[in-house]
Order: structure tokens, then sequence, then C-alpha cells
């Protein structure tokens, strides 16, 4: 096994040799350990859910430093012009990458925040080694996808260990085995197991074990066949994970470890669960983290398990919720799916806090009138507009916040959503009829939200909005300053426009209060009506910052409202 000094060779970056590994400057081998996770038979079984768990497991209870990256195949170079009615939400971090919503998971699971150097793109990959090419650094070299595309991306991994002095760095790989985009991707995992050292990777292999209906019994096959793709690629598991509908039968995973010279104790069931909080707990009782523990030889921190007993904790809150709320969400079910992840996730964890348990009913705007909103809002408890983009049902969706400020319904505008209610306000109680965004009407004579000054030349669409976290300026004597408990906060942006600055004073002066703004600049980033229970909306996205050990004030209050109105 190559270690320090073989290492060294390794690296080196001349015409004669073949070797072409990176890594920055006084790289330990060893130091750092990797987990792999990887998906077999189809993907969207829940690998990014299991590698977030076992994150869960091994930073919040034994307390390592572990640092997750997401790896995706396609050629985008992040997130930012992802469509999130097909590829799900675009969550961004704090310094303003637009990445996968699987790092969503990853910032709540680990209760910490994640730099834009855990997302990595194909599209970032070969930008970056066409940008090295042209400035020369390859010495004249051709520029091959072995060694010099995976040894980018182990150099890639290796300072991200590096940098975050990391004790385990976890690697999703997205799509499945046998794809063409991850292909040169798991071709750098299995060079990244014969450079470190066997003992300092771990392969995990999330599979499917199938159950069709016309049989009624769980079928192997397709998951051993992944397993062996996997294996003719040069990759051993360590660990196989079978997820399932029903318990997977002891029978299929002695079946699957005979395949996959895998012993059977590190061949886990693992089936549909209720809820994902729940998940770190039975990964604990099947042993799943003293596994990888073993396999890479990692002993038990100290400093572990404070935290995880929060976790459990919330578990119990969970399990012993006893209100049903109904929260009604703008956006239309089939389109949605995963495309508002992080505020069901937000709802999902503060719901309990207030001995309530969501469920969410998704609200059609467009043929919303002011006729039949009564019936459409019938049941339910709080109202949520989520951020959007564009025309589509704004006209129903402007019904549905009048509705809810003029019966007193909890409200909580979300980016869009904030916007919405400032042009309800304004139509309905300020008197100003044809007030609009010129998102929607650029020839509006009320453009009470307009487009921010800064973006007014941008032509680009990636990563070019007002993005990432930005301080919020809180007033005091307001709700949001009660419920933040502070001066100056911090929260996630991503929008184009915002309230005009010429309608501030109007507004305020029928009541209603701004209790956030930037800094420095004349721009809103909170209003809310003192005189309803809670009708509050944000220019910002604080489902992107609200995590189950440390949840947003502003999801707490808004489950608040909504939990005592119904009681
Ligand atoms: N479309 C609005 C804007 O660009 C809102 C964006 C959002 O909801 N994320 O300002």
């Amino acid at each position: 096994m190559p270690k320090d000094k073989n290492f060294k060779s390794l690296s080196k970056k001349t015409t004669e040799h073949e070797f072409y590994t990176s890594a920055p400057k006084g790289y330990k081998p060893g130091r750092t350990k990797y987990i792999v996770i990887m998906g077999s038979v189809m993907s969207g079984v829940g690998k990014g859910t299991f590698t977030a768990s076992l994150g869960n497991l091994l930073s919040l209870l034994h307390g390592f430093r572990v640092s997750p990256i997401k790896f995706d195949g396609y050629l985008n170079y992040d997130a930012g012009t992802l469509n999130p009615y097909r590829h799900g939400e675009v969550f961004v971090l704090d310094d303003g990458k637009e990445c996968d919503l699987d790092m969503g998971s990853y910032e709540r699971m680990f209760d910490k925040d994640l730099p834009k150097d855990n997302y990595l793109t194909g599209g970032k990959i070969f930008k970056d080694i066409i940008d090295r090419e042209r400035s020369g650094s390859y010495l004249g070299r051709d520029v091959q996808f072995i060694p010099h595309v995976t040894g980018e991306i182990k150099g890639f991994l290796r300072r991200n260990a590096m940098k975050n002095d990391a004790d385990i760095v976890m690697v999703e790989v997205g799509g499945t085995v046998g794809d063409i985009e991850n292909s040169y991707f798991i071709e750098a995992m299995r060079e990244l197991a014969y450079e470190e050292g066997r003992e300092n990777v771990c392969f995990v292999n999330v599979t499917y074990i199938m159950e069709p209906k016309s049989l009624g019994e769980q079928k192997s096959k397709a998951a051993q066949l992944g397993i062996r793709n996997l294996m003719a690629l040069g990759i051993q598991p360590n660990l196989i994970v079978c997820r399932s509908r029903s318990p997977v039968k002891e029978s299929v995973r002695e079946k699957i470890s005979i395949y996959s010279n895998v012993p059977v104790e590190r061949v886990i069931g693992l089936s549909d669960v209720s809820s994902i909080y729940h998940l770190p707990v039975y990964l604990r009782e099947m042993n799943v983290d003293q596994s990888v523990m073993e396999i890479l030889g990692l002993k038990k921190k100290k400093n572990g398990s404070e935290k995880f007993r929060k976790w459990l904790e919330l578990v119990r809150k969970i399990d012993s919720a006893k209100k049903d709320v109904t929260i009604g969400i703008t956006g239309k079910y089939t389109e949605v799916h995963d495309s508002y992840m992080s505020i069901l996730k937000a709802l999902e964890h503060t719901a309990p806090y207030h001995g309530a348990s969501v469920s969410v009913e998704w609200i059609e705007t467009t043929d919303i009138t002011p006729s039949n909103v009564m019936e459409r809002m019938e049941g339910i408890d709080g109202i949520i507009v989520p951020g959007g983009f564009g025309a589509r049902g704004t006209e129903g969706k402007i019904e549905c916040i009048r509705y809810a400020r003029e019966n007193d319904i909890p409200y909580f505008g979300l980016c869009f959503g904030f916007q919405m209610a400032v042009l309800e306000y304004a139509r309905n109680v300020c008197g100003l009829k044809k007030a609009a965004s010129t998102e929607i009407d650029s020839d509006s004579k009320e453009p009470v939200i307009c487009i921010l000054p800064e973006q007014e030349e941008i032509e680009e669409l990636g990563g070019t909005m007002r993005l990432g976290g930005h301080d919020v300026r809180v007033k005091k004597g307001t709700l949001a300053h009660r419920l933040y408990g502070k001066d100056r906060v911090r929260e996630r942006f991503r929008h184009r426009f915002n309230v005009n600055t010429e309608y501030i004073e109007k507004l305020e002066k029928r009541g209603l209060v701004f209790s956030g703004m930037a800094p420095k600049k004349r721009i809103m980033q909170i209003m809310e009506l003192p005189g309803n229970r809670f009708h509050l909306g944000v220019q910002f996205h604080p489902e992107f910052t609200s995590k189950p050990l440390s949840p947003n004030p502003l999801y707490m209050g808004f489950m608040k409202a909504v939990a005592e109105r119904k009681s």
C-alpha cells in the first residue's frame, strides 16, 4: 500500500511519469478516512438520506469531524439554472452556492453549515480542468480522464479533508453505478483507495430489493447485478445497504452476502420508514456506525453524544406529538414533489416543538377567486406562499393572503410570498389598486415590487441573483425581534426583485411594519402586521437555515401561532 513515501512518487507531475495525483502540500494519507456511498439498481432510493443519517451518527453521537461531499454527474456548473420542478429544490448555501437538495439534508442532519467546496458537479470538474489546461498547467501533456480527471477529483477531496481538518470525508456519488455520467468519478474512488490504503476508504453500496406485486416476494437479482457491476470496476464494497418496501428477508441478505464477499452482518436491510428523524436511531440499532468504524479503524471520540441526546429528545417529541395541523402551501401538487423540500422539512421539525404534527395541503392558485377562496381554505390552519418566479397563479396567491389577513389565519410569506403579501396590502389596504411586481408586469403604473438596482444590468442566468447569507437588521419591538431575540441575524437569499423604496412610507403609514431590513441598503427584508397573530413575510428563505436541533425562530413562531390557534 502506498504510504507517505510512495505517495510522494504518485504526485510526480512530469512528462516522464504516468502518475498524476493531486494533494495539497503537507497532506498526510491516513489522517482522514473516506466513506464513499454509491447506488445501484436505481437512483432515488435514499442514498442521500442514508448518507445524512450515517453522518448524523458519526458526528453527533461519536463526535467525529465529518465533511460530506455531494457529487452530481451533470455538466451544469452548479444547480442554479436547474428547474426545481424537474430536479427538486435548488438549495442555497451561506456562501451563495446554489446546489442539490442533498446538501440541505446534510446541513440539517449534521447540524452545521457547509461551504461551496462540499458540492461538486461534472461541469465544475471539467471547467476547472480546461481552465488549468489553458493556463499551461499540464506541462505539455495530453489531458486524459486517467490520470488527470481522476487526479483532480482526488485532489478536490483531499483539499477538502485538509481544509476542514476532517476525521472523515463522506462522498455521495449521484446516480447509479454503470452511468456514463459518473464513471470517471467512480474510477477516481477506486484509485483513491489504492493510494490512500484500503483501510482508509470504506465503500458503501446502496441498492434496492425489488418486490413485484405479481410475485409477492422479494427478489435480489437486480441488486446482485448492480453489485457485480461495481466489483467489475475494481471496487469491493465493505457495506451493502438494501433498501426495500418491506423488511428485508434474512435469506435475501444471505444471498447478497454470498455474491458480494460482504459478511452478512454488513449487509443491512433498510425498509421504508415513516420519518427520517428515526433513521439514525435504526442505523445505530443495526450497528452500522460500529461496522463503519471497525472497517476504518476509528475509535469513538470523547466529545460526542450531547447533541445526539438532543436528537433523541426530538425523536421522542415527534412520536408524542398529538395535535394534527394542516398547512396550506400554494403550489401545484404534481409539480412539487421535492421542489419545496426545505420548507417541508422546516415545518416537520418545528411542529413537534409545539406538540404538533404537520400535514400539507397543496393549493393550486390558478383558479382561486374571491368567491371560492373561503371554500378552498376550509380546514387549513396556516398558509404559506413559498418562493417562486413568474406570473402563474399570482392573483390566486394574493387572494389567499387577503383571506388569511382578514381572518387572522397565520400567514408566512417566503421570498415571492413576501413580495405578494406586500402587494396584497398595497392593493387592499393602501388603495393602490394596480400595485404589481415588474417581474410580472414590466410596464406597471404602480411598481410596488421592482428589480434590485444591482440586478438591472445582469444578463447571464447562472449564479447571478442576490444570493446566499446576508445580514438582516431586526427592528426592536416587533414580532420578528421577539422571535429572534436579536438586533441582527443572518439569513439566506435568492432573489432579483424587492420592495420599491418609493412605496415604503405609503405602506408603513397604513400599518404595515418593515421589521427587518438590510443594514446598509434600503432593501426591506421582513414585513409584518402587528394586529394579526402571525402575518409575516420574509425576502429571504428561513427554511435554508432551519435545522432540527437549531430550528429557525420564524418557523418556530409560525408553528406556535398555528398550534395555539388550533387549541
Ligand atoms: N421571483 C422573485 C425574485 O426574483 C422571488 C424569488 C424567490 O422567491 N426565490 O425576487
